[in-house]
């Protein structure tokens, strides 16, 4: 693929002696939205997670917007700026307010003014819809508003690649959709690199390019999300979606 913003070519990550990643080759467009999937423990989190160098990978090569991965911490730090990160468990700062989540990385790390990146935050939680929490702390939100201001941090630091680690998994049905909405929101705007990790099959009908299904640390199998869904070849798909549709 010529115009990859990430490649993925022959990965291969151990945890100790456990094979965690056998030979990913994956290449992910500019402005290309892809969901991954599979049973618990495939390996999901961790091939996001050395995207960004928050997990190490031992064999293969992995490159972001031109730099490889290496033990060169600037060429991570570098990468780390253009990547935002969305977990499952929101992570955000709890003793500061909303708004201070969302400036401390542009005034810190970007070196922002301060009313810059206020004016910025602002635009971006108003966004996710939740510029009147903005003074409030993170305690004082819901599940599916905490997630929504952690995808605003991710976003006023100007990311061109955004990762979704399972990100409405630990909300209650009811807080699902807010947190979908804004995401889809996100992709048909934005036009910006998404991989998400998800069982979401709506919106990954609704918005991804292609759905990657994992198994046992290998890409077993990938395809348009129609396609994907309705016509799985492999055993092990046909089996994943019968266990979750
Ligand atoms: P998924 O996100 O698909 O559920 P993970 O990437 O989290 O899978 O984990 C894949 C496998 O690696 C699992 O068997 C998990 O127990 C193991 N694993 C994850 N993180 C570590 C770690 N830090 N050390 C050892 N094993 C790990
Ligand atoms: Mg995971």
């Amino acid at each position: 693929m010529a115009d990859a913003i990430i490649r993925m070519k022959d990965v291969n990550k151990w945890y100790g002696k456990f094979h965690v990643l056998r030979n990913i080759n994956l290449d992910v467009a500019q402005g290309e939205r892809i969901v991954v999937c599979g049973p618990s423990g495939s390996g999901k989190s961790t091939l996001i997670r050395c995207i960004n160098r928050l997990e190490e990978h031992q064999k293969g090569q992995i490159i972001v917007d031109g730099t490889e991965i290496t033990n060169d911490l600037r060429d991570v730090e570098a990468i780390r700026r253009e990547v935002g990160m969305v977990f499952q468990h929101f992570n955000l700062f709890p003793h500061l307010t909303v708004l201070e989540n969302l400036t401390i990385g542009p005034i810190w790390v970007l070196k922002t003014p301060k009313a810059e990146a206020e004016a910025r935050a602002m635009k971006y939680l108003e966004r996710v819809r939740i510029s009147e929490q903005a003074l409030k702390f993170p305690g004082q939100l819901s599940g599916g508003q905490q997630q929504r201001v952690a995808i605003a941090r991710s976003l006023c630091m100007d990311p061109k690649i955004m990762l979704f680690d399972e990100p409405t998994s630990a909300l209650d049905p009811e807080m699902v959709k807010e947190v979908l909405d804004v995401m889809i929101g996100l992709a048909e705007e934005s036009g910006m690199t998404m991989l998400c990790v998800t069982h979401e099959m709506g919106f990954a009908r609704k918005v991804a390019d292609r759905v990657i299904f994992m198994d046992r640390g290998e890409i077993i199998e990938q395809n348009t999300p129609d396609a994907f869904f309705d016509d799985p070849q492999n055993e092990r798909t046909k089996l994943f979606l019968s266990q979750i549709l």
